[in-house]
């Protein structure tokens, strides 16, 4: 089965012949007095609902197991949760602002160690001791949209039993699968691409690994950060799309992208592959699409203010994936979190803008970035 008939296809055959599944809300389920056995006995553990949906992300993946949760956080932190004190996890400095509050603040009262790398491309066999447990990877990374290479990661952080988890939320199942790739867990914010409509917040985790889903069903039960039943059916609705939208986002933004990139207004466009023709060959050995997600800066003396007021479809806000094009500042937005000297290292500018391409037709988007740049000054 393709990707955009497993979406819609998973699940089947519902009871009366609907076909779309049922919501089941029950928190509480009726056991067998004797064996005190059922299918199902509290929400939290498990129900129906969510499971369905946790098929459909395990199929999307071709993974063995899915999981829903509460929030892409939610999905990281659990992600996270086979790491014990004195363990040590590494990541890019560039990593979702979310992720660097969670690695900078939480863990280490629990022992546990985040190590920051400027870029993981350089990560060598001695950058591993004893204690690494895990490296965590977003490729495209976000903003800067660098690539880095899954299968040497990969191999670098077996030889050393340190599991590799990927935040897969910028390219989804559609352009890219890490557990093909050797990757141990990998997780999704699915308030972004999955949902696609900026109207629902979920997170989603992926593995192959029987030893690791232990290990997720364990923080979905004892921690409790799981996605309701309401969510979980909308998220098994939106997911229908998914592929559809993405093909259409993503054709946008190319097209953008080759917009901008020619334009005197416009001084730097970042996309995936755009940093050397070495990161454009590892993404395409990796991924099927280089996604719809783009960063850029205006030409000097243009006035940014002005630009973004006189956009009339993107909105200025955080977040991405939506079916309707987002326009944010990652130096003040996104990044906040990040020391100036943090985002320097990382690449990030402070008047980069990231658009998060939607739908619209593709004539207004390049219209009204057309008249927004003329209105800068
Ligand atoms: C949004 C986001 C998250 C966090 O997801 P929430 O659903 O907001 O908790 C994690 N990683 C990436 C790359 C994101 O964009």
């Amino acid at each position: 089965m393709h990707i955009q008939t497993a979406a819609v296809h998973t699940l089947r055959d519902f009871e009366h012949g609907a076909v779309v599944p049922p919501v089941h809300l029950a928190s509480t389920f009726e056991l067998d007095p004797a064996t005190e056995d059922g299918a199902y006995a509290y929400q939290r553990g498990a129900n129906p609902t969510r499971a369905q949906l946790e098929q459909v992300l395990a199929a999307l993946d071709g993974a063995r197991h899915g999981f829903a949760f509460a929030s892409g956080m939610a999905a990281t932190a659990a992600s996270l949760s086979t790491l014990e004190v004195g363990d040590e996890v590494i990541l890019p400095a560039s990593v979702y602002g979310g992720t660097y509050r969670l690695v900078d603040l939480v863990l280490p009262g629990r022992g546990i160690t985040g190590r920051f790398v400027a870029d993981l491309a350089e990560l060598t066999d001695e950058d591993f001791t004893p204690a690494t447990r895990a490296v965590f990877v977003e490729t495209p990374a976000n903003p800067t949209l660098r690539i880095t290479d899954l299968r040497r990661i990969v191999e670098l952080a077996h030889r050393h039993d340190a599991l590799v988890i990927v935040d897969n939320t910028f390219m989804t199942p559609v352009l890219q699968k890490p557990l093909a790739l050797g990757v141990d867990i990998v997780v999704q914010s699915a308030t972004k691409y999955l949902a696609g409509h900026s109207d629902l917040l979920a997170g989603a985790v992926t593995t192959d690994d029987d030893g690791l889903a232990d290990a997720l069903r364990l923080a979905q039960k004892a921690q409790g950060g799981v996605l309701g039943p309401q969510d979980s059916f909308r998220l098994i609705q939106s997911i229908k799309t998914l592929p559809l939208r993405l093909e259409r986002q993503q054709a946008n933004a190319e097209a953008i992208v080759e917009h901008l990139r020619g334009h005197e207004r416009i001084a730097r466009v970042w996309y995936p592959g755009s940093h050397s023709e070495e990161e454009a060959r590892l993404h395409d050995a990796q991924a099927t699409g280089r996604g719809a997600v783009l960063s850029f800066e205006l030409a000097d003396g243009l006035d940014r203010v002005a630009f973004l007021r006189a956009l009339r479809y993107p909105a200025y806000a955080v977040s991405l994936g939506g079916v309707e094009s987002l326009i944010c500042r990652p130096a003040t937005m996104t990044h906040e979190a990040m020391t100036p000297e943090g985002q320097a290292a990382a690449g990030i500018s402070t008047e980069m803008l990231r658009l998060s391409v939607g739908i619209e037709d593709l004539a207004d988007l390049l219209e009204d970035l057309d008249q927004a740049l003329a209105a800068a000054g």
